[in-house]
């Protein structure tokens, strides 16, 4: 071995041994230096230090001292935002239940969300009261990401049209008594799939919405004339109720004219939620576009993740949101409705910004530009520029998800015998354990 090398070596244990003793004094775990925070509550929109600390975050400045941090990431050319919130999502999976959303028409979240830069999800009525708690042991308390719930009026939840259209078991009793008892979870009452003419599904669960004083999100099922969507949105539905699948065009959401139907602006001017929900049968351009030309933009964008959305024009949480670039709607703009305003609309204002004391969800963004394409339920492509890739997710503060490795070193400059990289006061990948000494 040369001098020259035993020499680096031995600076090489004189610097990690600083690193290891002054940790104890830096203040922050993690600081993702150089930024572009895009932060809707707080009306930031420019570049940004924001350091981490108990997987809080600690401050958000112009410039922070990377001395005062345990880790520094550059992400300078990334957007910087809070976790995104999906609000529309089907994830009681595990059952073993053939053509269910409470089972095999459902997915498994972590798979899904991180690697788009969510962190906390919603699912949209799966379980109703009777397995609500068998969806809670089974995913929700499983999972990494943070998994919220409308619960469905109907008791047995998704399970199919056998289940779904028995209007005996909409009950809004015990559906408010269940989401009371987990009010940390379930965050609203889904009424969805209905295909009879009666107004039932709708109005218990907006009497268990009520009764448990959380918001209702409508998916209005099969078209029908003795209840048309005037009515739902301008009379039935409370101020802050939500209507997905908006730009289905399935129930009257466009007139003849090619206009959006006015009761669409009147349900609005009343206080009235509209979602996107795009899944696998619910998003046309042919109503989109001249919607939003028309200024009806969404006031929240939601996949409705599922097995027949996972691989189709839906793809993830990050190509809905492209498509509304694709139609004109700025990145601030797109980040507002993947971020503060769905958490605004399920009532958990602590979620989707950066404020310091905020947990530490965060998504790392990418913004690229070239040819691209996106694709509706019925297969026909809206071309565009734009595409958002996630390069970093932090869930509480810690590395979840790391698409290029920005967070690691580079293996050639480590220790010939190296082994574990992270540390736990960051990285809740690789490892989940703090390195020792030899
Ligand atoms: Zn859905």
């Amino acid at each position: 071995m040369t001098s020259i090398m035993q020499r680096a070596i031995v600076v090489m244990f004189i610097v990690l041994s600083w690193m290891s003793q002054s940790a104890a004094q830096q203040k922050y775990d993690l600081l993702l230096k150089g930024g572009h925070v895009i932060d809707p509550k707080n009306k930031i929109n420019a570049v940004r230090d924001v350091a981490i600390a108990n997987g809080k975050v600690a401050a958000v400045a112009a410039k922070i001292d990377p001395a005062e941090a345990f880790k520094v990431v550059d992400v300078s050319g990334y957007y910087v935002t809070p976790g995104l919130v999906d609000i529309h999502v089907h994830v009681y999976a595990g059952t073993g239940e053939q053509g269910s959303y409470a089972g095999d028409n459902s997915v498994y979240p972590d798979g899904f969300t991180f690697r788009a830069g969510v962190t906390t999800v919603a699912d949209a009525g799966c379980a109703g009261w009777r397995n609500f708690e068998d969806f809670k042991q089974r995913i929700i308390d499983r999972s990494k990401t943070r998994v919220l719930a409308f619960i469905n009026i109907v008791g047995n939840g998704m399970r199919g049209g056998k289940f779904e259209q028995d209007l005996a078991d909409m009950e809004a009793k015990p559906t408010s008594e269940m989401a009371l008892r987990h009010k940390d979870l379930i965050i609203g009452v889904k009424t969805a799939h209905y295909a009879g003419p009666e107004w039932t599904p709708v109005e218990r669960a907006v009497e268990a919405g009520t009764l448990a004083n959380i918001p209702v999100m409508v998916d209005f099922g099969i078209n029908h004339a003795e209840r048309p969507l005037s009515e739902l949105v301008t009379r039935k539905l409370r101020p802050g109720d939500i209507y997905t699948h908006l730009y289905s065009g399935l129930r009257n959401e466009q007139v003849e004219s090619g206009k959006v139907n006015p009761a669409l602006w009147e349900g609005r001017k009343r206080g009235v939620i509209f979602d996107v929900g795009h899944g696998g049968g619910s998003f046309l351009w042919r109503i989109a576009v001249p919607a939003m030309k028309e200024g009806f933009v969404p006031d929240s964008i939601s996949t409705d993740l599922h097995i027949g959305s996972m691989n189709a024009g839906m793809k993830d949480m990050l190509n809905v949101m492209d498509k509304f670039l694709a139609m004109g709607m700025s990145v601030d703009e797109v980040i507002l409705r993947s971020t503060w305003n769905p958490a605004r609309e399920i009532k958990r204002e602590e979620l989707g910004h950066l404020s310091p004391g905020a947990v530490a969800d965060v998504a790392v963004l990418r913004l690229e530009k070239g040819a691209f394409g996106f694709v509706d339920m019925h297969g026909a492509r809206l071309r565009g520029t734009q595409k958002l890739t996630c390069e970093l997710t932090l869930r509480e503060g810690k590395v979840v998800y790391d698409l290029n490795g920005i967070t690691r070193p580079d293996w050639d400059k480590l220790p010939r015998d190296y082994k574990q990289t992270g540390d736990t006061r960051w990285d809740a990948v690789t490892p989940a354990r703090p390195v020792r000494n030899p």
